[in-house]
């Protein structure tokens, strides 16, 4: 370990933030908080915060890039220059350009696009501020947003992350561990037909520490999933309340 770099293990077997080699950040997810997109979405996941948007099916536009027989899925992944410690280019870079491309293979997947032919479905992620795992609440987010947009979805999509650090493999890093980590190993995943839809791997591991990462990677997934399908409810609770209270009103 480099002299300058922190302990990412405590005596206690702890992780700098508290948290033990197999427990999640904190997560907390919203559904439908915007009124101008299609469908939308909000999440938190240790610092992270992430709001989704998605707007379609639509007409392609321009009119070429339209398919004959399923809808084009668009996707942009975005840092807000105030998502990290020194103001980033809003420019997009080469970074959020791949982060956009896979983050659109991850979700396409589980689009039931063919039945929107010649149309587009455009998902947009921003960034608002980024902790280490921001491709992974980016998924979770547009998968929640995709689904509040009505669009058919094959399942939810849920992702995370699992690392190495101080030689442990460790689940959702966040922003230190992401940074100091000896790996880095996003996953999405759909539970019921057991497809992962994303993996990525940054650094080194054996085969037996490999198998071991995507295993607690694919379990947190499972874990969000079902987090994700209560976001899911909880909305549709609010709109019958509502509907509810609004007909009480005119009774
Ligand atoms: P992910 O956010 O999916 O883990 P990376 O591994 O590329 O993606 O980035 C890890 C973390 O590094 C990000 O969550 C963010 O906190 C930080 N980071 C990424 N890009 C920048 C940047 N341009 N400036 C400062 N920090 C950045």
């Amino acid at each position: 370990m480099n002299k300058s770099e922190t302990r990412l293990i405590d005596d206690n077997g702890l992780r700098v933030d508290g948290r033990k080699l197999d427990e999640l950040r904190p997560i907390k997810m919203e559904v439908g908080m915007l009124e101008k997109a299609d469908g939308s979405a909000y999440i938190e996941q240790g610092k992270n915060r992430v709001i989704a948007a998605v707007y379609g099916p639509r007409e392609a536009h321009p009119k070429h890039i339209a398919l004959p027989d399923r809808a084009v899925i668009k996707c942009r992944y975005h840092m807000a220059p105030f998502s990290v410690e020194e103001r980033k280019s809003p420019a997009p870079s080469r970074r959020e350009l791949e982060l956009s491309k896979v983050i659109r293979e991850a979700l396409e997947a589980s689009i039931v696009s063919e039945l929107y032919p010649r149309t587009s479905i455009d998902i947009f992620i921003e960034v608002l501020q980024s902790d280490g795992g921001s491709r992974c609440a980016g998924i979770n987010a547009a998968s929640l947003a995709l689904a509040d947009a009505g669009v058919p979805l094959r399942e939810i999509v849920a992702a995370c992350a699992a690392t190495k650090i101080d030689g442990k493999i460790a689940l959702d890093p966040s922003d230190i561990e992401d940074k100091q980590g000896e790996a880095d190993l996003p996953v999405a995943f759909t539970p019921k037909s057991n497809a992962v839809t994303l993996i990525q791997m940054d650094g080194s591991l054996t085969e037996e520490e490999f198998n071991q990462a995507l295993d607690m990677a694919i379990g947190a997934c499972r874990k969000i999933n079902e987090m994700q399908i209560e976001a899911l409810k909880r909305k549709y609770v609010a709109v019958k309340e509502q509907a509810e209270e609004s007909r009480e009103a005119t009774a």
